[in-house]
């Protein structure tokens, strides 16, 4: 553990870091909108970036929201990639934008579903370009989970829309690239990094961790991070070369790459 983290401290002038938020930097919570960073976190995301060459929160979550939770002088891409926030500016990338308007009629159809099923309207989280239903917070989360299925998979084939499952959540999505993997082989591309870390909790994570791969195998020296729970997918530990316990246990770890 130690001789990764150092080699990988030692290249920090030419190292990209990469971290999931919900699972990773913030506790789960039984509603996504009470998730705030663990101790530490804020101000250890901006020692990091004053040290390496460049540090990004890489999550499914609307960038203003985690903008205001973690200071908007942090680097954040949203919405699995499709949004990017910094220094108080939040833009939505070329391919997102011609889908803004029909995810909006998905999010009211959803809402809609959802009343005639007589569940709370309040489990349809709208991130503008994906509609999030949430199970995790409802009175019967196993009902709910069977009737979110339901209804998700009647939209995706009314509105032509990518179903996409999570911890306790289903998404929909317009039917284009939005990924994890794309945010770090772009600025590796752009910023030609010699090491790249990624830490993530979950199954969407995944695709990050094959990005991490690619740049490896090209010889950059990769660090992929798992960050360990009781709901933790077994793949994303199989995978990792590092596993820490929840998001205490990542604030420690990436503290120990700091130079102070
Ligand atoms: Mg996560």
């Amino acid at each position: 553990v130690e001789d990764i983290l150092t080699s990988f401290a030692e290249r920090r002038g030419e190292a990209g870091i990469f971290l999931d938020y919900d699972g990773t930097l913030s506790d789960i919570v039984p509603r996504p909108d009470q998730a705030r960073p663990a101790a530490g976190v804020a101000a250890l995301l901006e020692q990091l970036a004053r040290e390496f060459r460049f540090v990004s929160v890489v999550s499914g979550r609307a960038t203003p929201e985690l903008a205001d939770w973690l200071g908007p002088k942090v680097d954040i891409w949203g919405v699995h990639g499709a949004q990017h926030s910094v220094g108080g500016r939040t833009e939505w990338s070329p391919s997102a934008t011609p889908h803004l308007e029909k995810m909006t009629e998905v999010r009211d159809a959803a809402r809609a579903a959802l009343r005639s099923k007589g569940l709370p309207e309040d489990l349809v989280e709208d991130k503008d370009l994906v509609v999030a239903l949430h199970y995790r917070a409802a009175a019967d989360p196993d009902a709910a989970q069977t009737a979110l299925e339901q209804i998700a998979n009647d939209l995706a084939e009314e509105f032509g829309v990518v179903r996409a499952d999570g911890r306790k959540v289903i998404e929909l999505r317009p039917p284009v690239e939005m990924s994890k993997a794309s945010v770090i082989l772009d600025k590796a591309r752009e910023l030609d990094f010699r090491a790249v870390l990624f830490a993530g909790d979950d199954l969407v994570d995944l695709p990050a961790f094959d990005a991490v791969d690619e740049l490896s195998r090209a010889g950059a020296l990769g660090v992929k991070v798992a960050v360990d729970s009781p709901e933790a997918p077994k793949e994303l530990i199989r995978r990792a070369d590092l596993v820490v316990d929840g998001p205490r246990g990542l604030v420690e770890l990436l503290s120990r790459l700091t130079a102070t």
